[in-house]
């Protein structure tokens, strides 16, 4: 169960009363409601998978440079007066161009990161994932290993689902496994990172920098020490926060309530009975 504010756990459903028909959750992520729970008391489950797509890879993107490129960093000396004269090597960081990006789950979401990063004239994008993908060709994306994606790449962008295979994926031995310059950007789920580890990998140079629109819990408490790294870009689950998507989810949510109000079938009911969200 993901550990955030708005978890309908365990204990939440069982006291939400008899007449509780249908939860809709305006998200495509249901990892934060107890489907065991639900399948138990017969409350159907309605989410809003596919829409948000193109909004996440956008922000994911904008991450990445905001990252590498040390946008929030460079905003904020402006703003406490530390932006002095010019100097060569003052806020730089490597750009995308000749550089090769390792996609950590070539989804939907993926697969709409790489063709967003193939303008910026990247040399190579290297995917990883339970098996190769037709959709790969379209962005020349090439399938390898995680030991070999994480060796190669500049980048590595996480956008998996959160299964018990990607849990706690990215540990301490993963992050020493890439190049010591390299930057990590996750907009999947938290989880994904055994996050005190990834602390350890940037105070220590094991990599560069992180960009993270997911972490663990949600909301990061203030005085994590995650907030405390230049290195490290937080943002806060912002990945659909585009108006118009927001917009689109909301219609999907209402219309989900409905129709099981309505004994009709959901446009998007959550089917799995799993408490991991595979199908993002
Ligand atoms: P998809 O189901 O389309 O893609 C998920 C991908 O995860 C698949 O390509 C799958 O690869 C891959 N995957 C599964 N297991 C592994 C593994 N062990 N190693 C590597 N890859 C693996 O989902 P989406 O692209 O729509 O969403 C992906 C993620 O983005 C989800 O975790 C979701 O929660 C997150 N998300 C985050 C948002 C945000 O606001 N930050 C918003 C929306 C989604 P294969 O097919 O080979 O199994």
């Amino acid at each position: 169960m993901q550990n955030c504010q708005c978890c309908v756990d365990e204990s939440a459903v069982p006291r939400t009363g008899p007449n509780l028909k249908v939860i809709g959750t305006m998200s495509v992520g249901y990892d934060h409601i107890d489907l065991a729970a639900c399948k138990k008391r017969n409350i159907a489950v309605g989410y809003t998978p596919g829409v948000l797509t193109d909004a996440t890879a956008e922000l994911a993107v904008a991450l990445l440079l905001a990252t590498s490129r040390r946008l929030i960093e460079g905003a904020s000396a402006v703003k406490s007066g530390q932006w002095g004269s010019w100097s060569p090597l003052w806020m730089c960081g490597p750009g995308l161009l000749n550089s090769t990006v390792g996609i950590v789950g070539l989804g939907r979401i993926g697969l709409a990161i790489a063709r967003r990063l193939r303008p910026f004239n990247v040399s190579r994008v290297l995917y990883t994932g339970r098996q190769p993908k037709d959709s790969a060709k379209e962005v020349s994306a090439e399938f390898v290993g995680l030991d070999t994606l994480l060796a190669e790449s500049d980048f590595v962008v996480v956008s998996c689902a959160i299964t018990p295979e990607t849990t706690a994926l990215f540990d301490r031995k993963r992050f020493a496994q890439m190049k010591r310059g390299a930057m990590f950007v996750n907009i999947s789920r938290g989880a994904v990172v055994v996050q005190e580890d990834l602390v350890d990998a940037l105070k220590n140079g094991v990599i560069r920098a992180a960009g993270l629109d997911v972490c663990t819990p949600e909301p990061l408490p203030v005085d994590s020490p995650l907030l405390a790294l230049p290195s490290c870009v937080v943002l806060p689950h912002i990945g659909s926060a585009a108006e118009e998507t927001r917009a689109v989810m909301s219609v999907m949510t209402a219309k989900n309530i409905l129709a099981a109000f309505n004994n009709q079938p959901m446009p998007a009911q959550v089917k799995s009975p799993c408490l991991l969200n595979t199908s993002y």
